[in-house]
This record gives structure tokens, C-alpha cells and sequence, in this order.
């Protein structure tokens, strides 16, 4: 094949991935996308190893859905929000937004679509200036990325602040002056001041006590149906993003170990990484409802993944291990309906 036959061949493909997307109405499409971080060593600080923090990672999120991300501290889940928004650059790997690649687009056309992406952070003392008052922070992007007047950046900057259950009085107080939960609904009013159609959400609200986690959670909700929003929702256990997900996709080691809709995850969970994080799960007695499953228990720590396991990454930790484990590893294939799981126990 001459080097322009390849050309026609990639834009042909690009083509067709377009058209799909449009007809899946798929607002976010990550293919192959991989992160990984150099590790330097000797005198000479060259190269000598990688950190393969996201790994061959795809998936689409439509319109309107919310894919859950869930993984352990090291999983790779909150580098590859990250890289899907560009704040860190990936290795390889697509990112289609609205049926354009910004894998790979310089800044300048990024920051158009920067107004449509958007990121809510874990801590919201640390991701809000401690300087700025709260109606400053909401207003900030509209002062960069928008030829809004004053009048109508402080309008907006109150209506953000109703819709996420604060007063309007609250623009000339300070982020200190508010408890934890009220932080997070300023971080998420400021995140909503371009009118996103995608937002990141990293542990929103892991730092948050559990009282207040479920109600920035039906905010978040509420906001969502409201203002037609796609989520990507990153949590370090299942049972935050039970509620708020459509379908949920389970990282291990910078991969994923499995992806389905949300019921079917938490009925019919196949990976033994996901089971095992299920079992962690208090299961709560609602009658006839009530899921029985099988314990699954692992044992040691997430391995390095300057160094992971041959074979499947879950290998030394994984009760069901066998022969082909080490020597191959599982790609992620679908078992069912919507339903993929990298495990040899199901190929
Ligand atoms: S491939 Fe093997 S080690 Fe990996 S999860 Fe499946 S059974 Fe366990």
C-alpha cells in the first residue's frame, strides 16, 4: 500500500467513525487512547522506563449520559479525564469530540472546544484562587473566554449560584467562609458558567462527608436533566456512582477490566476485579431486591505500573488465575449486550 493509499485509507476510516458517531448521537469518543509518563534513571537521566498510567483505553459516551469511571488510587482513572481534556497530553490514542480528533489539536482551537469541557475537582479548596471571591471564580471564564459585559457576567454568576442552592449574596463572600459541600457547589457553578456540554467530575465527592455526598449528588442530577449535560463521573468506589451512572466501566492498571450499563454491572458483575470491589459494597436488605453475590476477595497491592504483571495486570492479585493469564493478555471483548470484559474466564 503507497503511503497515499494509507492517507485515503485513514481518512476514509475517520469518515466512517464520523458518520457512526453522528447516527449513535456519541458525543465523546476516547479510542486507544494512551498516557504514559517517561521514568529517568543513570547520571545521564535518560529514559528508562514508562509508567503506562492510561493504557489502550476506548470507549463512547452519548448525549445526555453518564459514564461512570471507577478504579483504586493508581488505576489511571483521573490521568485519563485529564487527557481527555487535554490538561495532560496523551501518547497515543484518539479523542473525538463532536466528531473532531483534539488529540492532537494545538492550543488555540482547543480553547474553543474548552468552553464545551469542563472539570469539577475533588477538593474544592484547592482548585478554587482562595483570593477571589465567589462571584470573581464564576465570572473568571466568562472574562476569558467571552465578550460578556460586567452586568451580564454578574447575572450569570447569580443565576449559577441559585441553580446550585446558594444566594445570590454569596458572590462577594470568599471560598473559607463556606463549608466543604457549599465549596463543591461553587466549583460546579463555576464549571457550569460556559454552558458545557461535558464535564469531567474527579471525586466530586469523595472529600465530602456522606450526609452531603448524596446531596450534591441529586444536584448534579438535577443539573444534568436541566441543562442536557454529559458526565464523565470518576469515583474510587461503586457505590458512589451507582446512582448517577448510566453505565459504568471498571479501570484496573490503567486499562479496562470492564464496561456495561449500570444494572448489569452491579447484577451481573463478570470481571473478578469488579466482583471484588462489589463485595466491598455493604449490601442493604430491600426485600425481594435484594442482590445475593458471590465474595470475592483479593489480596496485596496494585503493582506498579512502571512495572505491571505480564499477561492480564490482575494476575497476582486474582483468586481465578490459570496458566493463560501470564502468558496472554485478555483484550476486552463483549459477552453480552453492552456488556465487556477483559478476562480469559469468558473467551
Ligand atoms: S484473565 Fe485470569 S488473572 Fe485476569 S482476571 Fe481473568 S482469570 Fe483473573
Amino acid at each position: 500500500m503507497t503511503n497515499q493509499d494509507k492517507h485515503v485509507a485513514e481518512l476514509t476510516r475517520d469518515h466512517s467513525d464520523h458518520q457512526q458517531l453522528l447516527d449513535q448521537d456519541t458525543l465523546i469518543s476516547v479510542k486507544n487512547v494512551k498516557k504514559y509518563f517517561p521514568v529517568k534513571g543513570g547520571i545521564l537521566k535518560r529514559t528508562v522506563g514508562h509508567i503506562k498510567a492510561v493504557d489502550d483505553v476506548s470507549f463512547d459516551i452519548k448525549e445526555g449520559e453518564t459514564l461512570g469511571v471507577v478504579g483504586e488510587s493508581g488505576s489511571g482513572k483521573s490521568t485519563l479525564g485529564r487527557v481527555i481534556l487535554r490538561l495532560l497530553e496523551p501518547t497515543d490514542g484518539r479523542i473525538l469530540f463532536e466528531g473532531a480528533d483534539i488529540a492532537h489539536i494545538g492550543n488555540r482551537k482547543m480553547r474553543e472546544h474548552r468552553k464545551n469541557m469542563q472539570i469539577v475537582f475533588q477538593d474544592p479548596l484547592a482548585s478554587l484562587n482562595p483570593k477571589m471571591s465567589v462571584g470573581e471564580l464564576i465570572e473568571e471564564p466568562l472574562l476569558v473566554q467571552t465578550s460578556a459585559t460586567k452586568a451580564e457576567r454578574k447575572q450569570k454568576s447569580i443565576e449559577l449560584l441559585e441553580k446550585v442552592g446558594l444566594r445570590a449574596s454569596d458572590r462577594t463572600k470568599y471560598p473559607h467562609e463556606f463549608s466543604g459541600g457549599q465549596r463543591q457547589r461553587i466549583s460546579i457553578a463555576r464549571a457550569l458558567a460556559l454552558n458545557p456540554k461535558f464535564v469531567i467530575c474527579d471525586e466530586p465527592v469523595s472529600a465530602l462527608d456522606v450526609s452531603i455526598q448524596a446531596q450534591v449528588l441529586n444536584l448534579m442530577k438535577d443539573l444534568q436533566d436541566e441543562f442536557g449535560l454529559t458526565y464523565l463521573f470518576i469515583a474510587h468506589d461503586l457505590g458512589v456512582v451507582k446512582h448517577i451512572s448510566d453505565r459504568v466501566a471498571v479501570m484496573y492498571l490503567g486499562r479496562i477490566a470492564e464496561i456495561a450499563p449500570k444494572d448489569e454491572i452491579y447484577k451481573n458483575p463478570k470481571h473478578p476485579y469488579t466482583q471484588a470491589l462489589l463485595t466491598s459494597i455493604p449490601v442493604v436488605d430491600t426485600g425481594e431486591d435484594t442482590i445475593q453475590r458471590e465474595k470475592v476477595k483479593i489480596s496485596g497491592e496494585l503493582p506498579s505500573p512502571a512495572d505491571p504483571p505480564s499477561g492480564c495486570t490482575f494476575r497476582t492479585r486474582c483468586p481465578f488465575v490459570h496458566d493463560r493469564c501470564a502468558a496472554e493478555r485478555p483484550e476486552l471483548k463483549e459477552t453480552e449486550n453492552g456488556h465487556y470484559v477483559a478476562c480469559h474466564l469468558y473467551t
